[in-house]
């Protein structure tokens, strides 16, 4: 079962949810999604499009929406940083990275508008910034690679972004135009909202156990079963957990943190500043946002933990470190300023790639977007449905062109070598915690 907690700020930002359907009975169905975040929620859509009369039916073990999707950060992003190239085949590789990105923002464009959807849609850009002038060199060579691809990027001085952050932690940070920060909570609530009448949403139902029976793929849930002729896995970081490219992908867990929107006196004696978001040099550095309503978001862990929950005092342990972290960067706010924290599970590949495949005769799978799910979660739902479907579209050319995931050592050897690796780089990132 995934048991989320109820803390997250996103989530308890935006009215509570009515109407929750469970499923209780047998069904049949001509496509089965099993997960309702922006993938599966995408793929829901774009098969009742494709499909006036088909059965769909799409199911959350907890409630739609409140997975990563409803969780993350909130950056839409169009790059990620990258320590430049040594090769043009390296540049070609982060190119088709990019193409995807820029298909996945155009996917949620194309939502917003169609469906006239409030996110707080902002298109701010990012701040790649750093507290250590050393880091210079990384982000130099990040200009490198955005110069080849015609990104357009600012450098931005110590000075500089004490006034357009409120902070002067950061001493040099790289600004990139094309990001866009949004609401996930909203973001994710509009696609539930408007998913067609004919799709059944069943939501605490966890697909507990599935199998193969010739063409047909029969799904266990705890008080009924559903056969279906096609099935979708769109579980992200519980892929693992059903059984899904079990070699290619593990989760993590992540925790943020969110303020109360901050007084008048408090945001005064920060300059006033409009909103921003900034992401690390450093891998394991901390993801700071100011949002429009006046509040700052913090995430700064990466942990290989359960899946499944994370407890309250296992997140309120994180929660002091994201208070200290937040101190860090404006010592002048008050200690009590830390409204919600809470946790979430992201999907992860050894190289970065996503998943994006047919594993079966009519089983399908979209996931591990490496902590950049918002528009590529988006996008893979829609053309994973294109594909199950049997059709074609520029998309999946570009998607399919992507170098793939590769393979990862079986358990123990890869949580052990995963921890290490978090360890090193959390000391790497130490100062930027
Ligand atoms: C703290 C945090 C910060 C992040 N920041 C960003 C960011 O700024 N920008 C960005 O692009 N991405 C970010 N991400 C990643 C992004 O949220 C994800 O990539 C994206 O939400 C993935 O969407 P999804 O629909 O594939 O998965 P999810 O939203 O995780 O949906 C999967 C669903 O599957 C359900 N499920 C699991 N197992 C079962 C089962 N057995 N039966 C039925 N249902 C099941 C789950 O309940 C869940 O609702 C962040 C994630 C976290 C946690």
């Amino acid at each position: 079962m995934v048991h989320n907690d109820k803390l997250c700020g996103w989530i308890n930002n935006i009215p509570l949810r009515t109407n929750i359907k469970t499923i209780n009975k047998n069904e049949v169905s001509d496509y089965l999604i099993v997960g309702a975040g922006y993938t599966g929620l995408s793929a829901a859509r774009k098969l009742a499009e494709l499909h006036s009369n088909k059965k769909i039916i799409i199911v959350d073990a907890q409630l739609a929406g409140e997975g990563a999707s409803g969780r993350n950060s909130g950056y839409l992003v169009d790059t990620t940083l990258n320590d430049g190239f040594t090769s043009n085949k390296k540049l070609e590789n982060y190119k088709k990275k990019t193409d995807i990105y820029k298909l996945g923002i155009n996917s949620i464009k194309k939502f917003i508008s169609e469906y006239q959807v409030d996110c707080d849609w902002n298109e701010a850009g990012k701040y790649f910034a750093s507290s250590k002038i050393e880091d210079k060199k990384i982000l130099i060579n990040f200009a490198k690679t955005l110069s080849k691809l015609g990104f357009e990027y600012n450098f931005f001085s110590q000075k500089e972004l004490n006034e357009i952050l409120g902070t002067n932690f950061y001493k040099l940070a790289l600004y990139t135009k094309g990001g866009i920060l949004l609401h996930p909570g909203k973001l994710v609530r509009a696609m539930i909202d408007t998913l067609p009448k004919k799709i059944k949403l069943y939501e605490n139902s966890t697909l507990l156990s599935w199998n193969k029976n010739k063409d047909l793929i029969s799904c266990k849930f705890k008080n009924a079963n559903i056969i279906t002729k096609k099935i979708i896995f769109c579980t992200n970081g519980f892929l693992k957990t059903l059984g899904i490219k079990t070699n290619y992908n593990f989760p993590l867990t992540l925790t943020a943190s969110m303020t109360r929107p901050l007084s008048n006196d408090e945001f005064t004696s920060i300059g006033k500043p409009i909103e921003w978001g900034v992401l690390p040099v450093k891998p394991m550095g901390a993801t700071v946002r100011m949002t429009k309503d006046r509040r700052i978001l913090i995430r700064n862990t990466a942990e290989v933990f359960n899946p499944f929950e994370m407890k309250e005092s296992e997140i309120k342990k994180r929660s002091i470190n994201q208070y200290i972290s937040i101190k860090k960067r404006f010592p002048k706010l008050p200690s009590d300023i830390i409204e919600s924290s809470w946790s979430g599970v992201v999907s992860r590949t050894r190289n970065s790639s996503q998943i994006f495949e047919k594993i079966d005769k009519n089983i399908f799978v979209a996931g591990c977007y490496n902590g950049s799910g918002i528009g590529v979660g988006t996008l893979f739902g829609e053309q994973i449905a294109i594909k199950a479907s049997n059709q074609h579209s520029t998309e999946i050319e570009f998607i399919e062109k992507r170098i793939k995931p590769t393979w990862l050592p079986p358990e123990p050897f890869l949580s052990i070598g995963v921890k290490t690796r978090l360890i090193f780089e959390r000391l790497k990132a130490r100062s930027e915690i």
